[in-house]
């Protein structure tokens, strides 16, 4: 799989995580979740060969979160997945993890993987892996990601508002656990902070906060997410209207 390594000879970083995660946690078994998450990996991964697919696991993390690394597998937290009502949103929590093996996000690791398994309590980084997964990557590429995701849940057919009704939910867990800072950011009058043309005061305070903190704040990356979309469903537009057409002279 690409971005996976060999942390030494014969072992993979992937299969290691996999195996440190496997090993403390339960991992879900009820057809019923197990079915969903299948059906719902499998059309957003329509058409990639089997050696590149991703495979979705529902480990019972007491953290509401889901992350991905090099290897083969999400880890898709089953406390957040219990939170997705509906198939969109678990839709766009796996097609965000998909994402960072597309774009190549994943391929960091390599970096730091010796050195992070050399570190005492490895099983429990393997646990905390989410937290360094968004400070690995840094704002820019969870945007991408988003954006990404958002790209793949369009291509699978599934409906764009309805999938970003997920940060809903993640904002629902973050003032549950009393975090308003990351729902709302560093600015409170804005949900823009995250536009690309923002201007470069803006996107320093967030680089700064986002270092700090190790998160986006949950109402700009929505705010990113509908303006992306509105321009997909722009670009949509002329193809709406000459189908329209189409229909009206025959
Ligand atoms: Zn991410």
């Amino acid at each position: 799989m690409a971005g996976d390594f060999d942390i030494e000879k014969g072992v993979r970083f992937g299969k290691w995580l996999h195996d440190q995660v496997t090993e403390e946690v339960h991992i879900e078994t009820e057809s019923w979740a197990l079915d969903r998450v299948r059906s719902v990996s499998d059309r957003l991964q329509t058409g990639r060969a089997e050696h590149q697919r991703l495979d979705v696991l529902v480990p019972w993390f007491s953290e509401p979160t889901a992350f991905t690394a090099p290897g083969n597998h999400i880890y898709f937290g089953r406390r957040l997945f219990e939170r997705c009502a509906t198939d969109e949103q678990a839709a766009f929590v796996i097609a965000h993890e998909i994402a960072h093996h597309d774009l190549g996000h994943v391929d960091l690791f390599s970096d730091v993987g010796d050195r992070l398994i050399k570190l005492p309590g490895a099983r429990f980084f393997a646990l905390a892996f989410h937290v360094l997964e968004a400070r690995l990557y840094g704002p820019e590429r969870e945007c991408d990601a988003d954006r990404c995701g958002l790209d793949l849940c369009l291509a699978a057919g599934f409906n764009g508002r309805r999938c970003l009704k997920l940060f809903d939910i993640l904002e629902q867990i973050a003032l549950y656990a009393g975090d308003e800072d990351v729902v709302y950011g560093p600015d409170v009058e804005s949900d823009n902070e995250l536009a690309p043309d923002a201007d470069w005061k803006t996107k320093a305070k967030i680089w700064l906060w986002q270092k700090r903190r190790g998160y986006l704040p949950i109402r700009d990356r929505k705010e990113v997410l509908l303006t992306h979309l509105k321009d997909r469903e722009r670009a949509l537009k002329p193809w709406r209207a000459s189908r329209r057409k189409a229909a009206r002279i025959t």
